[in-house]
């Protein structure tokens, strides 16, 4: 039997838990937020590439990429590593990993994918009607430049499987897409194809955690702690505690687990819950001579430049197997560098403001876990490399396990 919440703590203050924080405040529930860190969107949710690609789902385990991964292990992609490891952890998951490399596994995880990512669409341009919040939001049309015969075929293959949705996507030339996006012409690697997507939208996930917090605390009375690591979480018959560094307790009814990468306390309450770090980077420089305003992922590179206000982000890397997130100098130099081949004029490298790493809470099928395992528990997790794009969906199904039967 579902039973409904009154009180909860959301642990953990990134795009994820301050999403579920809402649609759990706007169902009625007091909400604590508790984050170790001094405020929100300061975990991976910091500098990640701004990306709201609702449209672009395509999960990290694919058949296509079977053939690629002894050259990712030896590392041979400079964008792509995976370092292998005896982590029982990481060997379970690789594991896993490997078995959704097949065509039907990757179709599948892709429409699970897309359903969240479309509804996330839906639950943000309802946040927006209501709220006007401050996060450099734009609707400006996202572009997946296409070097190779394969990156077509994959594309191909993923407008298919689309295709019951309508929406206005399509692959078009490079000259068309330089028409609409001048930056392109700085290129000197011109794609063979580009797949446009009008509608895509890009915002800066940060500010956006902030300034939603701000609305909850003002308008939803929610109340937060910041800067307190939870140590332990206790499972009741009748609700749940947590436990501070200072050994300090409090009690409540709900616990929302949105802990990002951290798996601490998904283990420590015995969560079994595939979910593993991918590292990865960015850069935050001053526009350049030619910056552009749609965003663009470059498929060759495994690069996005995403345009958010006065500034451009770069973002990329895959690095799986690595679990801290301390910057690595030589990743970042990479980063740039491949930043600069793509695309040299987009940004004022040399005058980048901030150097990050962060770490993707990833699952081998690149579908989050969201789930309540107990009376006194939800958990929303594992959103990998798109839980900025995921997260108000998210939010919401996660809520709804808690306060199922609320019309809102
Ligand atoms: C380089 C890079 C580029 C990316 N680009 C995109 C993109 O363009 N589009 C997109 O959709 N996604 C992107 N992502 C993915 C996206 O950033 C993440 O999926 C998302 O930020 C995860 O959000 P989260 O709230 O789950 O985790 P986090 O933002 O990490 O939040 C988790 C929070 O939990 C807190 N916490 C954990 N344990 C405890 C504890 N015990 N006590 C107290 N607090 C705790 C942490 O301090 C943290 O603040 C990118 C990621 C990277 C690394």
């Amino acid at each position: 039997m579902v039973l409904r919440v009154e009180k909860a703590i959301v642990i953990g203050a990134g795009v994820v838990g301050v999403a579920t924080a809402y649609a759990l405040a706007r169902r009625g529930v007091a909400v604590t937020m508790i984050d170790q860190r001094e405020d929100a969107g300061l975990g991976t949710s910091y500098a990640n590439g701004g990306q709201l690609s609702y449209l672009y789902t395509g999960p990290l385990a694919n058949h296509r990429l079977r053939s690629e991964l002894p050259g990712l292990a030896l590392h041979l992609n400079p964008a792509f590593r995976i370092r292998l490891h005896t982590d029982p952890d990481f060997v379970r998951w690789i594991l896993s990993f490997l078995r959704n490399c097949t065509r039907s596994r990757y179709r599948r995880n892709n429409a699970s994918a897309l359903e969240i990512t479309l509804e996330s669409r839906l639950a943000m341009l309802s946040l927006l009607q209501k709220h006007a919040l401050d996060f450099d939001y734009q609707v400006k049309g996202r572009m997946q430049l296409l070097y190779t015969e394969k990156a077509i075929a994959g594309v191909k293959e993923h407008l298919e499987l689309k295709r019951k949705y309508e929406e206005d996507e399509r692959l078009i030339s490079f000259e068309d897409a330089a028409e609409l996006e001048p930056a392109l012409t700085s290129a000197d690697d011109k794609p063979l194809k580009v797949l446009w997507s009008p509608s895509e939208a890009v915002g800066d996930a940060s500010q956006f955690a902030r300034s939603l917090l701000e609305t909850l605390k003002t308008d939803y009375g929610v109340e937060t702690l910041f800067g307190e690591r939870i140590l332990q979480a206790n499972l009741h018959s009748s609700g749940a505690d947590i436990r501070f560094e200072d050994g300090r307790r409090l009690d409540t009814e709900l616990l929302a687990l949105c802990t990002g990468a951290d798996r601490f306390l998904m283990k420590q309450l015995g969560l079994d819950v595939p979910l593993y770090p991918m590292k990865g980077y960015s850069i935050t420089a001053p526009l350049g001579d030619a910056p552009p305003n749609i965003s663009l992922t470059d498929t060759k590179r495994r690069l996005v430049f995403t345009r958010l206000g006065d500034r451009i982000r770069i973002a990329g890397m895959a690095d799986l197997g690595w679990t801290h997130d301390t910057p690595d100098p030589a990743r970042l130099r990479v980063l740039t560098n491949s930043a600069i081949e793509a695309l040299p004029a987009a940004a004022a490298y040399e005058r980048a403001t901030e150097l990050w790493a962060g770490l993707r809470p990833m699952t081998p099928d690149s579908n989050p876990r969201i789930a309540r395992p107990h009376p006194a528990l939800i958990y929303n997790l594992g959103h990998g490399m798109l839980g900025w794009t995921m997260a108000m969906g998210t939010g919401e199904r996660a809520a709804k396990l808690a306060v199922p039967e609320t019309d809102l």
